[in-house]
């Protein structure tokens, strides 16, 4: 049996991991020709390959490592916990200090009138937890044909089969047999790709107003909840026109619609706040988080439920027949409060405010003048850059799409920069810890893949618009 540590030569590691490891969201034969890149340790922004590459992460792993890599006090407080009590259940009227202590600093940071956490151990997993509590709640209420969620294309809510019918990703949605009953979806508030001439404000009402001729068809007395990302992640960093989301408040309200705000990326910090809906001032029933409540330390997710639902759940619902073993688990929640303590106590999510996400975003918003750029946008420390052949037209490039986006995205982790591609945009979410000299470092190197990434379109005649 291999260590975990291991410290075999990078073929020999790709070799292993090709026959018997088969990755998530990867094309399993174009990998394994080319051999996974092996990531073996991590400090602070960075994080170092088998071959001894350093490569800054600007998407703080899958967009979680809110607090950095390297933390010893989080290790530590998961090793006290591990020998304390590494295990038990909170099914069967029991509970531990770890989930005591870590729902009631939840409910402490959420929103007023947000007071209960229900876990699990990922953000997938709480949507389904969603689905199921916004019918149960209709159902206790006695209204138990209000069972149709609404959710948004190009949504990204997690892969398990109710979080794929809830999201809005068509590739996804074509695997596997699913969607669940009674899901519909509306189009995104991407004015970049979607807005055509239409002034950024006024396509935002167009497609918050999309929720309301969906209410309207399929009758209020049907619809239970409306489910939305504060701004979307793995749809491409999308960030709604400020029209969009006071309107998809009146519209919830006016209708007597749950709103469950997906807050598994933009939660604890992301935007500067701590939770997306402060951001946006919208008052949602329930909350999604995972990622960044753990900075991804240890797996864990859950639900912020708001008073109006945990009070009907608790007055009228009877047993939720629901949960995970791993609901609540005490070294997750161990891993989880020590993240928090360490977000609150080293104030990054004000220095995120005041100090940071404003210097990301001037140099940021630079890299708009870059020519293969056709817009840079940025809220907090989450932003995209479009790539476009022409920048006055919003045009996207005659290859097929996704091609440029990939062509760069190799081009950063080529020369020790992680952004992400979507479609043709490049994306980041990195930690919230980042200097102001790491910052001026990632934008070199950010600049630099754009040129290399340029160089080549130009010598291969692809700066060419669709
Ligand atoms: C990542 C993500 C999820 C899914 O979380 P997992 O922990 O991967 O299951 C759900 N919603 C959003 C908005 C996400 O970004």
């Amino acid at each position: 049996m291999l260590l975990a540590d291991t410290n075999l030569p990078t073929e020999e590691l790709q070799a292993l991991d090709a026959a018997h490891h088969i990755h998530p969201f990867t094309d399993t034969g174009e990998l394994n020709q080319k051999g996974a890149r092996v990531i073996s340790s991590a400090d602070g922004i960075y994080l170092w390959d088998s071959d001894g590459n350093k490569i800054l992460d600007a998407m703080a792993g899958l967009w979680c490592v809110n607090v950095g890599y390297g933390r010893k006090s989080i290790a530590d407080a998961v090793a006290r916990q591990m020998e304390r009590l590494p295990y038990y259940n909170t099914f069967f009227q029991t509970t531990h200090p770890p989930v005591i202590a870590l729902s009631n600093t939840v409910a402490e940071l959420a929103p007023e009138g947000m007071n209960r956490v229900f876990f699990g151990v990922s953000g997938s997993d709480a949507n389904d937890t969603n689905l199921r509590m916004a019918r149960h709640y209709w159902a206790s209420l006695g209204k138990p044909e209000k069972t149709v969620i609404i959710g948004r294309n190009n949504s990204y809510h997690g892969s398990t089969v109710g979080a794929v019918s809830l999201g809005g990703m068509t590739a996804m949605r074509a695997q596997g047999g699913v969607p669940v009953p009674d899901i519909e979806h509306i189009d995104q508030p991407y004015w970049y790709g979607e807005g055509g001439d239409t002034d950024p404000n006024e396509f935002g009402l167009e497609r918050a107003r999309q929720l309301e001729t969906a209410i309207e068809r399929i009758g209020a007395d049907r619809v239970a909840a409306f489910i939305a990302e504060p701004i979307q992640g793995a749809g491409g960093v999308i960030i709604p026109p400020d029209s969009y989301w006071p309107e998809i408040q009146r519209i919830c309200d006016e209708h007597d619609i749950l709103l469950i705000a997906d807050e598994v990326i933009c939660g604890f910090g992301r935007t500067g706040e701590w939770f997306g809906s402060t951001y946006y001032g919208i008052k949602p029933d329930i909350m999604t988080i995972a990622k960044g409540l753990s900075s991804g330390y240890l797996p864990i997710g859950g639900s912020i439920v708001g008073d109006r639902v945990a009070n009907v759940l608790e007055e009228k619902g009877g047993e939720f027949i629901h949960g995970y073993t791993y609901s609540g688990h005490p070294a997750s929640c161990a891993a989880a409060l020590e993240n928090l303590r360490i977000l609150k106590e080293e104030k990054i999510v004000e220095n995120v405010k005041e100090t940071l996400a404003p210097y990301l975003r001037e140099k940021w918003l630079e890299l708009g003048n870059h020519p293969l750029v056709g817009e840079a946008r940025i809220v907090g420390m989450f932003g995209a850059l479009e790539l476009s052949p022409e920048k006055s037209s919003r045009a996207r490039f005659k290859a097929d799409e996704g091609t440029v986006g990939y062509m760069c995205r190799e081009f950063c982790f080529a020369n020790g920069l992680v952004m992400r591609a979507v479609r043709d945009s490049m994306i980041i979410s990195p930690p919230l810890v980042m200097t102001k000299a790491e910052i001026d470092t990632f934008i070199g190197l950010a600049v630099k893949a754009l040129d290399l990434t340029h160089a080549k379109l130009k010598v291969e005649g692809m700066m060419v618009p669709a």
